[in-house]
């Protein structure tokens, strides 16, 4: 499988970080390996002194497809989750300056941390999703999909001219504003809607 993300999917988020909106979705990958294994927590690696949290949205594709089109994407996703796109900003940054890839930055061990359960479509208005992380008991990012500037079904549309996108894929969908370093100790709770949906002790 694997994980592709999408950045500067919230125009609040992409000009906290000085960036400019895009007019198509940009977007990266990780390898598996960057998912968490379940249970464990999260180790700050020790090339960075500055990772970053992002939470964001999470598709998971059931359905092999390429050539998309926005009409038909609906059909390649069931389920929502829930993940944190972990991210090295100082190593991020470097890299963007030197015009350089950002996989270094973005693909490491536990990068890609995902819920355990994923909500089946059906039981949200995919229009209006909210969602948020605390951080240490303090709402620290609230995300709505209503605010994305490409939905799902567009992303996945774009995407999929590119890559095939097979059973298993998942897709990150993008951070709203509020993102922020963590330090050990810190306990990270993710929900969706008021479903918590994901908790990562980082050390
Ligand atoms: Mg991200």
């Amino acid at each position: 499988m694997k994980i592709i993300c999408i950045g500067r999917n919230f125009i609040k988020h992409a000009k906290e970080l000085g960036n400019s909106v895009p007019e198509e979705p940009l977007f990266f990958l990780k390898p598996d390996t960057a998912i968490q294994p379940k249970g464990h927590p999260f180790f700050i690696p020790e090339f960075s002194d500055e990772i970053h949290y992002e939470t964001e949205l999470v598709i998971k594709i059931n359905k092999t497809g390429k050539h998309i089109e926005e009409r038909f994407a609906h059909k390649y996703y069931s389920q929502i989750g829930l993940g944190i796109d972990f991210t090295a900003r100082d190593i991020q940054q470097e890299c963007k300056k030197k015009g350089l890839p950002w996989e270094k930055a973005k693909g490491f061990d536990g990068s890609a941390q995902i819920s355990k359960v994923f909500i089946d479509k059906s039981n949200l208005d995919l229009e209006n999703i909210s969602f948020k992380l605390e951080k240490n008991g303090e709402i620290v990012q609230n995300g709505n999909s209503k605010d994305m500037l490409f939905h799902f079904d567009k992303i996945i549309y774009y995407i999929s001219k590119f890559y095939t996108l097979k059973i298993g894929d998942l897709i990150y969908t993008g951070t709203p504003a509020g993102v922020g370093k963590v330090t050990p100790g810190d306990v990270l709770i993710g929900y969706i809607e008021e479903k918590e949906m994901l908790k990562v002790l980082v050390k």
